[in-house]
C-alpha cells in the first residue's frame, strides 16, 4: 500500500476513518457512498495513492475495473436498479470531490433525473448499512 496523510479514503484504507466495507483484496477496497445518488451506491478505490487516472499505475486502475465488474454484479442483483452508471471524476471542474481516485458504481432508476453534479446530500446511515450487509452477502 501506498497512502497519503490527510486523505480521507487513506485513512479510511488505515481505518482511521470508519466505512461501510463491502468488498476488499489486496489492491482495492469497495465501501457504500455517505451521500448516495441513489440507494446502493458504492465507491471502489484503489490501496494505493493517486489523485486520479492521470497519475494511477495502470496495474492498480485494472485491479479497480476487475473489482468495479465484481460490485456492479452484486449491486444488480441487491438494487435491481433500473441501470447502472460506472463514473469517474478527474478535477475540480468534473466535480471531482475527494483527490484519490474513486470509481462510482451509482444504481440508476428511471427518471431519476441524476445530474452529473448529484448534490452530496447525506444518506440514512441504517438504510445504508442494510444495503451495505446485502451486497456484501451477495459478494460472499
Ligand atoms: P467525487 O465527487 O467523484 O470526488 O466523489 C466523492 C464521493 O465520495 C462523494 O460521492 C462523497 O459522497 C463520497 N465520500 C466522501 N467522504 C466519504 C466517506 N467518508 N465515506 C463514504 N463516502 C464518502
Ligand atoms: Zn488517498
Amino acid at each position: 500500500m501506498s497512502l497519503a496523510d490527510d486523505c480521507i479514503f487513506c485513512k479510511i484504507l488505515r481505518n482511521e476513518v470508519p466505512s461501510l466495507k463491502v468488498y476488499e483484496d489486496d489492491q482495492t477496497y469497495a465501501f457504500m457512498d455517505i451521500n448516495p445518488a441513489n440507494p446502493g451506491h458504492v465507491l471502489v478505490i484503489p490501496k494505493y495513492h493517486a489523485p486520479n487516472i492521470f497519475e494511477i499505475p495502470p496495474e492498480w486502475l485494472s485491479a479497480c475495473m476487475v473489482t468495479v465488474q465484481k460490485i456492479a454484479l452484486a449491486v444488480e442483483k441487491t438494487v435491481s436498479p433500473d441501470g447502472i452508471n460506472i463514473l469517474q471524476a478527474n478535477g475540480e471542474g468534473a466535480a471531482q470531490s475527494v483527490f484519490h481516485l474513486h470509481i462510482h458504481v451509482m444504481p440508476r432508476a428511471n427518471g431519476d433525473d441524476l445530474k452529473m453534479n448529484w448534490g452530496h446530500n447525506p444518506g440514512d446511515m441504517e438504510a445504508i448499512a442494510a444495503l451495505a450487509e446485502e451486497i456484501k452477502a451477495e459478494l460472499a
